[in-house]
């Protein structure tokens, strides 16, 4: 066996029995094999994959690992810049004026990420394991595409102390939302009253052909809400469809069934000769995701870990009231800030996720709102987060196809279903806000040197 098969082996083995962390890897091959940067960035990933492979089963293949997987220093001499490139990045002009980017002497490298496992566009690391009960049984394996910083290491930590207490409890439901609006503006109140009348009584034919078009997409109606508007003298009508949907996105779906929907109640009023001046499917009552508590949209999970107060303190070295107050402090700085909800990094993991899975919706943006929860009760600490706008489309579809990548990365991670996907982007959200706190209340956090 070469010196590199047998460093290959052992410190899988390591990685198995949590022996090192995975951001151990290329430190362990430096101290124990002499392996210095950048000859053992392309290992570390390799071992990293060759864990996951033995973990998972799964034999990564669309995700591409580089010859040269680590960043170098440049500086452009006439704009006195410095540049980090990839040093597979060919493009070696400074971006500002073109000129050739000079290489610092002697040369210096470093990871493309933490714990990177490969990829050329994005980086992808390799981020823990996540145990959660409940409505979910399961182990998830972390894979995370999450800038240059410390965050997968910040994940990863989470997902230990997540381990350490039992695993999170986690609660999802069962199906997700999706909703689409249609407009009535009438000429005056008396036709938007006999219009009401006679759509309330309409609807369940409406129901009905919606479900047939919905059912394609395992989705049907879940509930039709009526809402009487006025704005600068003008008299509107919205009707709100919102359809349930167990595996896809449901969105292409419900504003198919919205366009029947409005057919029928534009043929309706026509006939039982009640004017109305404009119809549309409008966007801005439930288009992109707007945060705000009414929004409908997504599925809800719910991830609580709980931590004995007296693990809690030799962990932190703080009172859990102590570090109840910590946690307030930072709640009341995001409400100073308007924000809807008390969160601190997990918008980034939130994206980060997404990127990894590249699922439907590409961009998480309207999948954003998160909330921290933390309390004492019954002496132990309750940790926890709640996301209750996740909009998730795991399988392929008319809607949005996920990339080979992205089915690959979702059988590492232990993903089968737009449920489970709920709950893993809410495990890791739950781990890097954990971690966060605790570092908090330890005060490593930006500590000066
Ligand atoms: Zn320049």
């Amino acid at each position: 066996m070469s010196a590199i098969e047998n460093a290959v082996i052992e410190t899988v083995q390591l990685l198995s029995g949590s022996k090192i962390p995975p951001w151990k890897v290329e430190s362990h091959l430096q101290e124990t094999y002499s392996l210095i940067p950048p000859e053992n960035y392309r290992l570390s990933a390799k071992i990293r994959r060759r864990y996951l492979r033995e973990r998972t089963g799964v034999d990564i293949k669309y995700l591409t690992l580089p010859e040269k997987p680590y960043l170098v220093n440049l500086e452009c001499g006439v704009c006195s810049i410095p540049y980090q490139l990839a040093a597979f990045d060919n493009n070696r002009y400074c971006s500002v004026c073109g000129e050739e980017l000079i290489e610092d002497k002697p040369q210096k490298t470093y990871p493309l990420t933490a714990n990177y496992i490969g990829g050329i566009d994005d980086y992808f690391s390799y981020c823990g394991n996540f145990e959660c009960h409940g409505d979910i049984e399961k182990e998830f394996t972390g894979i995370l595409q999450y800038g240059t910083g410390l965050g997968p290491i910040g994940v990863t930590r989470g997902g230990f102390f997540i381990k350490r207490y039992g695993g999170a409890d986690i609660k999802v439901t069962e199906t997700a939302r999706a909703c689409r609006n249609l407009g009535y503006m009438f000429p005056d109140e008396s036709s938007r009253k006999q219009a009401l009348q006679l759509i309330e009584d309409f609807l369940y034919a409406v129901r009905e052909e919606m479900n047939i078009s919905l059912s394609k997409w395992r989705g049907n109606v879940q509930f039709i809400e009526l809402l009487p508007v006025e704005d600068m003298g003008r008299i509107y009508l919205f009707i709100d469809f919102t359809a349930e949907f167990d595996l896809y996105r449901g969105h292409g779906a419900i504003s198919k069934a919205a366009g029947i929907a409005k057919k029928m109640i534009d043929e309706k009023l026509g006939s039982a000769g009640i004017k109305f001046l404009q119809s549309g499917i409008i966007q801005g009552y439930d288009g992109d995701l707007k945060p705000s508590y009414r929004n409908k949209r997504g599925r809800y999970c719910l991830a609580r870990l709980s931590i004995p107060e007296s693990e809690f303190e030799k962990l932190t070295g703080k009172t859990s009231e102590d570090f109840l107050d910590i946690v307030r402090m930072d709640s009341k700085g995001a409400e100073k800030l308007g924000g809807l909800h008390h969160t601190g990094m997990g918008g980034e993991i939130i994206a980060g996720v997404y990127k990894a899975a590249k699922i439907n919706p590409h961009a998480p943006l309207v999948s954003s709102t998160q909330k921290i929860i933390c309390y004492g009760e019954g002496g132990n600490i309750i940790y926890g987060v709640e996301m209750p706008n996740i909009e998730a489309g795991t399988i392929s579809s008319t809607e949005g196809a996920v990339p080979p990548l992205g089915r690959e990365m979702m059988q590492v991670m232990g993903i089968n279903s737009a449920r489970e996907f709920a709950a893993y982007l809410t495990m890791l959200v739950l781990a890097g806000e954990l971690n966060l706190s605790i570092e908090i209340a330890r005060g490593n956090l930006y500590k000066a040197d």
